[in-house]
């Protein structure tokens, strides 16, 4: 959720409170709270020379080599890590948890800044060992702080993550209370290529998975946004992988709302879904008979 919102009809609720804007929001204490890390337009705007940096050049917003859409500190910045990490503990204290997401390098190549240059270069260890010690220290030191959940949110890539962003899954199991594999799109159209990549991460991460799918985001039309059949398809079928539950994103409690309500109104497209799989789809479909009763 963007806003500071809770809609009926869902086992918890998780508020962005830090967006890769910089933005911040006063966590809730009855929610969750989301924190977007290294990505933070604010500051970079205040820190130029904290953008990461890469042979394809820096990563800031419409550098077009990598899929940036907004500014990321380098993620060795010991001023921002420093902030961040109190930040972090005040938000975990003021709310039921931390879900961490671009706590990593930004992507490929990156940072090959003076300081991550010469970071490396002590440290004896291979490029992508380096990075990987980075990502996990810190997020060691994190954990440390956060005394709530902790979660992991990474990005939907099962196989080339430790090359792109420094992440080794099984390094942050180590101090992670589960996972959340953002598969956000503005389709889901093909649900097989959704089903396949939770599957995929299910086997691969050691803590419980979540997936989070994307309803409504801020400043989108109706037009724009998946319909609430694909919303039920592609959770049904991720559903069925095992994975350990699905957050669904939104920029307020009205937007979710109208998704459960055109979600109930798929009456056939309810009953079709059923023999889709065992008893995890049939909590899905149950969760959707539930909110019958929350809808107008
Ligand atoms: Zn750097």
């Amino acid at each position: 959720m963007y806003e500071p919102e809770k809609a009926a009809g869902f086992d918890f609720q998780l508020l962005r409170v830090k967006l890769e804007t910089g933005i911040r929001l006063p966590p809730m204490q009855d929610m969750y709270s989301n924190i977007a890390v290294f990505a933070d337009n604010a500051a970079t705007s205040g820190h130029p020379d904290w953008i990461s940096q890469s042979p394809l050049g820096p990563a800031r917003m419409g550098n077009s080599n990598f899929n940036i859409y907004w500014d990321v500190v380098c993620a060795t910045q010991p001023e921002h890590r420093a902030e961040q990490l109190d930040y972090i503990e005040d938000v975990g204290r003021r709310s039921l948890g931390v879900w961490l997401n671009s706590q990593y390098f930004a992507d490929n190549g990156h940072c090959t800044c003076p300081r991550c240059k010469e970071l490396w270069k002590k440290s004896g260890l291979s490029w992508l060992e380096w990075r990987r010690k980075e990502v996990t220290d810190y997020i060691s030191q994190v954990r440390e702080r956060v005394k709530k959940e902790l979660v992991m949110c990474v990005q939907p890539d099962p196989v080339t993550a430790c090359e792109r962003y420094g992440v080794d899954f099984d390094d942050l199991a180590k101090y992670a209370d589960a996972f959340n594999v953002v598969m956000f799109s503005k389709s889901y159209a093909t649900p097989w290529y959704w089903e396949m990549l939770a599957r995929a991460f299910k086997k691969l991460l050691k803590k419980p998975v979540y997936i989070s799918l994307y309803v409504f985001g801020p400043g989108d039309n109706a037009k724009d946004v998946p319909s609430a059949s694909e919303l039920l398809s592609v959770s049904v079928r991720c559903a069925r992988t095992g994975i350990d539950g699905i957050l669904y994103l939104a920029n307020g409690d009205s937007k979710l709302g109208d998704f459960q309500k055109e979600a109930v109104d798929k009456v056939e497209l309810r009953q079709s879904l059923k023999s889709y799989g065992g008893q995890p789809v049939q909590e899905v479909l149950d969760l959707v008979k539930s909110w019958e009763k929350i809808v107008e």
